[in-house]
């Protein structure tokens, strides 16, 4: 493997158990996903077959691998020992011998929120004096602020979605089923580089005032707005993004225009409010407080925003309550939606950066009304 990305994760590594240090965390425990895609390299086989990175305090990290999969992790264990086990012997033996004589004793262990329980179960088996917590007090203080490196993969991500979106505005809707424009979307992300799909919500008409519709069958018909949110990822690192268009050259509801105007004001509120050291509730309150003045305050159902990176909705929160201060390095999103039961919804969304003096955009796309056929 080549030697700097060796050294990105080894170093994270070693944030991680400073910071073990620092929460007074003796064990952390890392199975597939995220986390283990942000410690390693790889997000490692996320099934019934233990699979699991364990990081101490102090000392060689090791990890837990199924022995059909220790091939292919070995090219990312730049840092750790791979520990394998087959089918019929299972994965414990492996891990009292990494624990060692820890084994049985009191000992402070973190597991990541994505840890399979059953995994959790045998953790606890085996160290029926641990205190467990979750290793989020350990994670989120390495994930929450990008590198330049990371914000490079999260602008190349959010390109492939505009490019996404801009030829997705050039097809047909009309007539067509929610289903239908999903599947588009999914091959535009793909050609446009992404490595996957992650999630894709058509909601046409009335369906759009669900949040977070499930994209199935309905038809859509001419005149109705359609919110399209949806994201994928490159190298790990996620895209989300929401817009809206009309089908033909009118909308059939005549609130329609107003409401948009006023989430897309609530939306440009809030970001003009970004900059380091505000807070993230001082955020949300930008956008919250321009659509209850404007009247539409009990149809605004959610947060306003969510971090993203390796995951599609991780720290910070843009919420109320939450007074994280805002940091250089830090992205996520801005996302205001009015949401008027049985007629239509309306959400915009963009993934912003912070820098050292303000937000910057990541998606491009225009936040003009958009007519489609
Ligand atoms: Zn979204
Ligand atoms: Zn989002």
């Amino acid at each position: 493997m080549n030697v700097t990305l060796t050294n990105i994760y080894a170093e994270r590594c070693q944030r991680a158990q400073a910071e073990m240090a620092h929460a007074g965390v003796d064990y952390l425990f890392v199975g597939p996903g995220s986390d283990l895609r942000y410690l390693t390299g790889t997000p490692g086989m996320d099934n019934e077959r233990m699979m699991m990175l364990v990081i101490p305090q102090q000392g060689e990290p090791a990890m837990v691998v199924p022995a059909l999969e220790k091939l292919a992790t070995s090219q990312f264990a730049s840092y750790f020992e791979l520990l394998d086990w087959r089918d019929g012997e299972g994965p414990q033996g492996r891990l009292k011998q990494i624990l060692g004589d820890v084994v049985g004793r009191e000992v402070r262990a973190a597991v990541n929120g994505h840890l399979w329980s059953m995994f959790l179960l045998d953790l606890q088996t085996l160290l029926p004096k641990g205190n467990f917590s979750n290793a989020d007090t350990v994670l989120k203080k390495l994930k929450i602020t990008k590198t330049p490196d990371e914000i490079k993969l999260l602008r190349e991500v959010a390109a492939m979605a505009d490019h996404t979106f801009s030829e997705l505005i050039t097809m047909p809707f009309e007539g067509r089923a929610e289903r239908e424009i999903l599947s588009d979307v999914n091959n535009l992300l793909l050609k446009y580089g992404q490595e996957q799909m992650l999630f894709c919500i058509v909601g046409s008409g009335p369906n759009g005032a669900q949040p977070h519709h499930h994209t199935g069958d309905r038809i859509i018909r001419k005149g109705e707005p359609v919110v399209l949110d949806f994201g994928g990822s490159y190298h790990g690192y996620c895209s989300d993004m929401t817009r809206m268009v009309v089908v033909g050259d009118k909308p059939n509801d005549s609130e329609y225009e107003q409401v948009y105007k006023t989430v897309d004001a609530a939306l440009e509120a809030a970001f003009a409010y970004v900059k380091p050291n505000v807070s993230c509730e001082s955020v949300d309150a930008q956008a919250r407080n321009h659509i209850t003045e404007a009247g539409y305050g009990e149809y605004f159902v959610h947060r306003t925003g969510h971090g993203i990176g390796m995951e599609v909705h991780e720290d910070p929160y843009i919420v109320g309550g939450n007074q994280t201060l805002l940091q250089p390095g830090m992205a996520f999103s801005i996302e205001p939606g009015i949401y008027l039961p049985e007629r239509f919804g309306v959400r915009i969304e963009d993934i912003v950066i912070v820098t050292d003096t303000a937000g910057e955009r990541i998606n491009l796309s225009s936040h003009q009304m958009i007519y489609v056929k």
